[in-house]
């Protein structure tokens, strides 16, 4: 089979403030497979484009997603701040069955660090997301964030 052909297209989308790395992020993630026994599936990672400065999100934006990832800059305390609005946006124009994947990005950025990891994994404990922290620039954890969206595909399959 080449590489192109696959099964299925699951739908993933990217949501947060601009500038946290959605687009960074969707390049690291997008256009990648997983084999589910005998199927591939394509992940397909759908990004706001510059949309989220407008609020114009629309519904078909979140249309058959089956997994959101909801992205903030671990240097810029207010786009953690957000997260409750993003997520709140979301949830109401989604299904109960889409997973949530909570993403602090730019990890590489220490020294600039405005938001704690542990601050990132209690907002996620509470809601039941999972947490990871990621640098798109260095591709810290991205490899993990995507077993774990992995895992999220088998189980819906
Ligand atoms: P978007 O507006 O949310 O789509 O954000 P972009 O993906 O366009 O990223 C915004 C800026 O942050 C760009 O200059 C990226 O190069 C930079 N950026 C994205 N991810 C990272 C990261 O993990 N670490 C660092 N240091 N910079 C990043």
């Amino acid at each position: 089979m080449s590489n192109m052909q696959y099964d299925y297209i699951i739908k993933y989308i990217i949501i947060g403030d601009s500038g946290v790395g959605k687009l960074s992020n969707s390049v690291e993630f997008g256009a990648r497979f997983v084999n589910v026994e005998d199927k591939r599936i394509k992940l397909q990672i759908w990004d706001t484009a510059g949309q989220e400065s407008f609020r114009s999100i629309t519904r078909n934006y979140y249309r058959g997603a089956v997994g959101a990832l909801l992205v903030y800059d671990i240097t810029r305390r207010e786009t953690f701040e957000h997260l409750l609005m993003w997520l709140e946006d979301a949830r109401q124009h989604s299904t109960s069955k889409t997973t949530y994947m909570l993403i602090g990005n730019k990890c590489d950025l220490e020294g600039k660090r405005a938001v704690s990891y542990e601050e990132g994994e209690a907002f996620a404990r509470q809601r039941g997301l999972f947490f990871m922290e990621t640098s798109a620039k260095t591709s810290a954890n991205v490899e993990e964030a995507f077993v774990n969206i992995a895992h999220d595909i088998h189980e819906k399959i």
